[in-house]
């Protein structure tokens, strides 16, 4: 695609780097095929080249966003399912993360949008506030269709619905500390605790913890550590976001320094994709460049790290017939597709996949919370697909995922490595289905 910024234009590097990814695009449209927005809605400027025009007009002619440009820019989930499909290699996650961040500095929002998308960024990335508003949100959860009538009041609908009827008590693994090895050492990793995945499922690092100890992996909950940044980052808060990312990196480096760490074992792959990104965020940092760049190498999702492993054989033989459904930050942002599925094979589960599986579930972040009838509509295509397979279960690897799509699913939806945990002699997961093997344990 031919561009035509001025010089002075491309002093500012955000722009340059822009400008290099809008010249890879050459307009072929491939990418409209599987992305979700436009699957949905059948407006090219919901597409991925549609947005990529918007952002190359936006960005050439230095205006400021417009309402046009908000609106189909808020409407992309950021699932990446468009830099699978792109045969130029067009990095359409940093054109939009810099389109967001211009959106942000200059564009005034209406002020319900403000509001929630301030109390978003204020709540969701610090547990103890995540808990207690989901504490709230089970008092408001039967105003939930009064709150639907009026439309800017749609996103806190959608929160109190999304709001789980119970919120687990938190765990040891959410607080800093040294879980050992069982036995000979092995290896040494830090592990991510996040922000809303210890609150609404604490069980899933629990299992993460439990599994590489009795591996011979000695795990590390680093102090200092807090919320990847991806939520804000996708707000386009930029510097909320390298603030969040640099903390993360102090924490790591720290780790990395004393213990030495072999890598930084993530369980929600929404978070993965954004630490395997800080090395690009934070290049333009001279004292955090070289240290975020280490951070992003040493990143990866447990199933990514659990091959290298020498695993030994499962303890039971589950028999259960998997529906895996992979996250598009696990697919499309980190490119990690076959893993989940060979541990989960190797475990002793039957695994199928759903049609579609490169469609988005809707979830997102909070897509589901600020964009509802979108991700409403994708996430019952997507429960469809899955049920289709005629699983007893879903298997996945993103809390997002996992609350979207049981709030529909009519089967369980638990994470990879609960699963994996079990088959290798841990705990049954809540919500197992029998299956003809279980009855022999
Ligand atoms: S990130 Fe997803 S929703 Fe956004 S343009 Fe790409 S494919 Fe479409
Ligand atoms: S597939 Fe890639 S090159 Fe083709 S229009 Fe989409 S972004 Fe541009």
């Amino acid at each position: 695609m031919q561009t035509n910024f001025t010089i002075a234009q491309l002093a500012d590097p955000h722009v340059a780097e822009s400008e290099k990814i809008l010249r890879k695009c050459v307009h072929c449209g491939f990418c409209t095929a599987t992305c979700p927005t436009y699957v949905t809605l059948g407006n090219e400027l919901d597409s991925p080249r549609g947005r990529i025009y918007l952002i190359k007009d936006m960005l050439e002619n230095g205006r400021p966003a417009d309402k046009e440009i908000v609106t189909h820019i808020d409407r992309c989930l950021s699932c990446l399912a468009c830099m699978t499909t792109c045969p130029s290699g067009v990095n359409y996650m940093h054109l939009v993360d810099h389109a967001r961040a211009h959106i942000e500095k200059t564009y005034k929002r209406p002020l319900m949008n403000r509001l929630t998308r301030g109390v978003l960024a204020a709540v969701l990335p610090y547990p103890a506030r995540f808990r207690a508003a989901l504490k709230l949100a089970r008092l408001g959860r039967p105003f939930a269709n009064a709150f639907d009538a009026v439309p800017a009041l749609k996103p806190f609908a959608a929160m109190l619905r999304l709001a789980p009827a119970t919120v687990p008590a938190a765990s040891a693994t959410a607080s800093p500390g040294t879980h050992v090895a069982k036995g000979k050492k092995n290896g040494r990793v830090a592990i991510l605790t996040g922000c809303a995945q210890p609150v609404l499922e604490p069980g899933i690092n629990e299992a993460t913890v439990s599994l590489l100890n009795r591996l011979g992996i000695e795990v590390v909950v680093p102090k200092g550590e807090g919320c990847c940044g991806a939520l804000v980052h996708h707000m386009g808060r930029e510097d909320a976001a390298l603030d969040q990312a640099r903390q993360n990196v102090d924490a790591w480096t720290r780790e990395i320094e004393q213990g030495g760490l072999d890598a930084i074992v993530i369980t929600a792959s929404g978070c993965g994709t954004t630490i395997k990104d800080y090395g690009f965020m934070l290049r333009l940092d001279p004292a955090y460049a070289d240290k975020a760049a280490r951070v992003s190498a040493l990143a990866k999702d447990i199933t990514e790290y659990l091959v290298t492993l020498d695993l030994p054989e499962p303890q039971r033989k589950p028999g259960l017939t998997v529906a895996y459904h992979s996250a598009c930050s696990m697919q499309h942002g980190q490119k990690i597709t076959r893993q989940p599925k060979d541990l989960l094979a190797r475990a002793g589960f039957i695994v199928r996949e759903p049609r579609e599986g490169h469609l988005c579930c809707g979830s997102a972040g909070t897509y589901n919370i600020m964009q509802p009838e979108i991700s409403a509509r994708l996430r019952e295509r997507k429960v469809k697909n899955i049920e289709a397979t005629g699983a007893a279960l879903v298997a996945t690897g993103n809390i997002g995922c996992i609350t979207q799509i049981a709030s529909a699913a009519n089967i369980p939806v638990i994470h990879t490595i609960k699963l994996l945990d079990w088959a290798y002699g841990g705990e049954k997961p809540a919500g197992l289905p029998a299956a003809p093997l279980l009855a022999a344990e």
